[in-house]
């Protein structure tokens, strides 16, 4: 079949009926998971498939024969004719071809991210572009998410590492004590030995006037740095802390050879605790096992929620890692005992503190994998909460 090139007016139907009448061509268009528009050389939709519908918010019928355009946003929109003529002209691909992030425009307005692969075919004499389409919008909106979470997360790490906090405290309070302690000596030598210089005195004096302000203002900041951390009580999901904690645990490339189960019980995912510290925890627990199993080709980790008596969900989360040290059994929990090089040994006790400020409890077994496995408990929420809440 040969197609004339007839100009932007009318619009070349038997392109379309050739696009469309193709059933295997339909079929693979219509099961695509990607959006997939086909245009003519002048921009014109001829086909328009399921994915893209679901994507834009258009029917097929509604966009074919309208420029593609009316899918973009501004500027794209007004100088995408113009990209298409340029693109004949000189061949210079700019979009053409290559996975490109850009920004599409649904039905009610809202723009949001893709990544578009365009190609060009000819379709008997008549060039058609071909776009693949991927919403990039739920990635993006995880990225966030995940981005929001390591900000919280941080903070409680930063409220959390008291052992941290306790010297940080020391050391800033140190100065002001130094110095109020050599101005105060100072003013009472002068006065025990009778040379009574009262301006060298009151020197002194207003000196220590002002280190006791800056010791009080670092209490004061500190107290603020503090009051942050405190607990936020809140039903939350177990399945979705789980989830981003381990998301942002693995994120980085070292997770990417970890095999991860996950097993979660539906019956129990509700519990009464803080969102952001439980992330914290689950944090710290499979950070750990990553490093744990660091020097290992096989790497696995599991995670189970299920019940644990009638008011506590359990959370295990298991690696096939050496273990836990035997000299570190008994007091795994304490501050200040690490078997790693360069390790503070605080990310246990801060999960005690965090697991038994919740009212659950936290303990560490052999795992079925051959590894350590750490257990916790959180209260569920319960028949009666719920109707103490209501
Ligand atoms: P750090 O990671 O800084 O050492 P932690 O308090 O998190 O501090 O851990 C204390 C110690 O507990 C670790 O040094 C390690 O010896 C041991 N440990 C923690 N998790 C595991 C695990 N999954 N497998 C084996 N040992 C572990």
């Amino acid at each position: 079949m040969k197609v004339k090139d007839t100009g932007p007016m009318p619009m070349s139907e038997t392109v379309i009926d050739q696009l469309s009448s193709n059933d295997f061509l339909r079929s693979l268009l219509a099961t695509t998971p990607d959006g997939m528009i086909v245009t003519d050389r002048h921009g014109r939709i001829l086909s328009f498939n399921h994915a893209a519908e679901l994507m834009f918010g258009f029917r097929a019928r509604e966009v074919i024969g309208e420029n593609v355009s009316m899918l973009m946003p501004s500027p794209h929109r007004t100088q995408h004719d113009d990209y298409i003529l340029r693109y004949l002209e000189t061949r210079r691909r700019k979009v053409m071809g290559r996975g490109r992030l850009l920004t599409a425009r649904r039905r009610n307005g809202d723009n949001f991210p893709i990544d578009i692969a365009i190609g060009e075919a000819k379709l008997d004499d008549e060039m058609v572009f071909t776009a693949f389409i991927r919403d990039l919008s739920e990635r993006e909106d995880a990225r966030k998410r995940l981005q929001v979470l390591q900000a919280e997360l941080a903070q409680v790490s930063r409220t959390s590492s008291m052992g941290m906090l306790a010297g940080a405290i020391a050391h800033e309070l140190n100065q002001p004590l130094a110095a109020i302690a050599n101005y105060s000596e100072t003013a009472r030598a002068m006065v025990s030995d009778g040379s009574h210089d009262l301006d060298v005195i009151g020197d002194a004096m207003a000196h220590c006037t002002q280190e006791v302000m800056r010791a009080g203002e670092i209490i004061r900041r500190l107290r603020g740095f503090l009051a942050r951390g405190e607990i936020e009580w809140s039903r939350a999901s177990l399945q979705e802390m789980i989830g981003d904690a381990v998301a942002l645990a693995l994120a980085d490339c070292e997770g990417a050879g970890v095999a991860l189960m996950i097993d979660y019980d539906p019956e129990v995912d509700m519990v009464f605790a803080d969102r952001v510290q439980i992330q914290q925890v689950v944090l710290n627990l499979v950070r750990n096992a990553k490093e744990a199993m660091a020097d290992q080709s096989e790497q696995a980790i599991s995670i189970v929620t299920r019940r644990n008596g009638p008011e506590h969900a359990e959370v295990v989360i298991a690696d096939n890692g050496p273990g836990i040290s035997p000299r570190l059994s008994h007091r795994l929990f304490q501050p200040f005992h690490s078997t790693k090089a360069g390790g503070m040994g605080v990310g246990l006790s801060i999960c005690h503190a965090l697991v038994e400020g919740l009212g659950g409890k936290i303990w560490a077994e052999r795992s079925a994998l051959g590894g350590a496995a750490f257990h916790f408990t959180l209260p569920l929420v319960t028949e009666t909460l719920r109707i103490l809440e209501n």
